[in-house]
Parts: structure tokens; sequence; C-alpha cells
């Protein structure tokens, strides 16, 4: 008996993307009371929804925003970017 098995994975195309200089649009922000790493997202780069720990409501795909970690990786955490969140960028603009 055949089997009619869906065995096509469907392998999307791959696009050559010109891999960003690792901290080329970084800039640095202190805000409650720590320094963090500041990157923007601009919104064709946005493909995953996240929560702003901001106002706790989503950031959408598509929508340009910020992403942000420590310079200090926080306790707990081997590394800086484990710490990485991402904000509304009205959000972290108002934060002080
Ligand atoms: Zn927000």
């Amino acid at each position: 008996m055949a089997r009619r098995g869906n065995k096509h994975l469907r392998i999307g195309k791959r696009y050559e993307q010109p891999r960003p200089l690792s901290g080329a649009h970084a800039t640095s922000a202190h805000k409650l009371g720590e320094r963090w790493v500041v990157r923007t997202v601009p919104g064709a780069s946005a493909t995953k929804p996240y929560t702003c720990p901001a106002c706790g409501r989503p950031i959408g795909v598509g929508v340009a925003h910020v992403v942000a970690w420590p310079e200090t990786p926080a306790w707990g955490l081997e590394r800086a970017v484990e710490g990485r969140r991402h904000w509304h960028t009205g959000c972290w603009n108002r934060l002080t």
C-alpha cells in the first residue's frame, strides 16, 4: 500500500542577506540605573512579535522598534545579550 506521505519539505528561497556588522547601529544609553546597548530594528526586520516590557503590550510584526540589553550582564545571565528586550520606540524613549 502506497502511503502518500508528504515528504517534500518546502524550503524557502534563501536570500543572501548581507550580515549587518555587529554593533553597526548600536548606541548606548543610560536608563534605569544602568548602561544599555541599544539598536533600532527597522520594520522590515521585525519578523517576530514581541512583548514590550515597559507597557506589556505586543510589538507587532513589521513595527519598527528598539532592542536593548544591559551592557553588564544581569545576575544569572552568562551573556549580556540574553537580557535583550524589545521595546516600543516610544516606551524606550520615555524611560529615564
Ligand atoms: Zn511599549
